[in-house]
């Protein structure tokens, strides 16, 4: 994790976090209290985030979506209610955090992390501000920005995705996620499988996106929405990344670089994963950033993440 020049944090309260401080002592309760956190994705998982976050005692939140709160992200957006519907999400996510910690500084920010990310300088400095970068996003675009910022600037990401889907010709649920921790020197989101360049560069592409509104598909103001969704699937998966970036600040175990977790089996699993040379993020030759995802050719490599362990 790089080293930044923070203002004060807020104070600690005296009993607030002492059974967090029982567990990981003062010096990383204050650790947390001294994070700016970037959240991008204030949605189901998103929510989630913030609301640990605050319960954690990280007091400094960016907080990154473009989207409003419509009532079928009622059953699992955390602190929301039927009022809600036509409010950002990130509004709702403020409310939530000043709500367990009005200490807290919150910058919400109703826009696009692709917008954010390959932005000026002055524009991205929001982003720039953060230590730490968290994404709960559905999207390979919104993957690749964020992967190519934490990359480029030396930070810790943490990105977290689910799968809910009946699967196979009974239909079995399969229900996971995962955490992919991207590292300073280590690997790259992309060389984790995290996501599909050629995917991230159709979600760009102006005449797919539009061709995916005329179909409906997609709404000018909204992403994409209709997939399966549960909170406690979110729950699980959120929980184990709160868990690792509390590791980060704090070890108290090994790190982990890769979490699967397999709710229809009861089985999590920890991935190693190594960065190829020939990776355009992360490898010795790493282009420039580039301000649009383009498709990346074929290369034929196979899966980055090794065995299980
Ligand atoms: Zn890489």
């Amino acid at each position: 994790m790089s080293e930044r020049t923070i203002a004060p944090a807020p104070i600690l309260g005296s009993h607030r976090y002492d059974r967090q401080i029982r567990a990981f002592g003062q010096a990383a309760q204050r650790r947390l209290a001294e994070l700016t956190v970037a959240v991008v994705g204030a949605g189901g998982g998103g929510s989630l985030v913030v609301q640990g976050l605050a319960h954690l005692g990280v007091s400094r939140l960016v907080i990154v979506d473009p989207d409003v709160v419509e009532s079928t992200d009622l059953a699992r957006l955390v602190g929301a209610t039927a009022s809600d519907v036509g409010l950002p999400k990130v509004e709702v996510a403020r409310r939530l955090v000043t709500s367990l910690a009005p200490d807290a500084q919150v910058d919400a920010q109703q826009a696009c992390v692709l917008d954010l990310a390959t932005a000026a300088p002055t524009a991205r400095s929001v982003l720039d501000g953060a230590d730490v970068l968290i994404g709960a996003v559905d999207r390979h675009a919104p993957r690749w920005a964020l992967n190519r910022l934490a990359v480029a600037s030396s930070r810790l990401y943490l990105d977290i995705g689910v799968e809910l889907s009946r699967t196979g010709p009974a239909g079995d649920l399969e229900a996971g996620g995962h955490v992919a921790i991207v590292r300073p020197g280590g690997a790259c989101l992309r060389c984790q499988d995290g996501y599909d360049p050629t995917l991230a560069a159709r979600e760009q592409d102006p005449l797919t996106r539009a061709a995916r509104r005329a179909a409906g598909y997609e709404s000018s103001t909204s992403s994409p929405d209709t997939a399966a969704s549960v909170l406690f699937l979110n729950q699980a998966v959120v929980a184990l990344a709160l868990a690792e970036l509390v590791n980060e600040i704090s070890p108290w175990r090994a790190p982990a670089t890769h979490l699967l977790l397999d709710l229809a089996r009861h089985r999590l699993s920890t991935l190693e994963a190594t960065s190829d040379p020939r990776c355009p993020v992360c490898g010795p030759a790493a282009s420039p950033p580039r301000t649009r995802p383009e498709p990346e050719a074929d290369d034929g490599r196979g899966p980055r993440i090794g065995d299980l362990t």
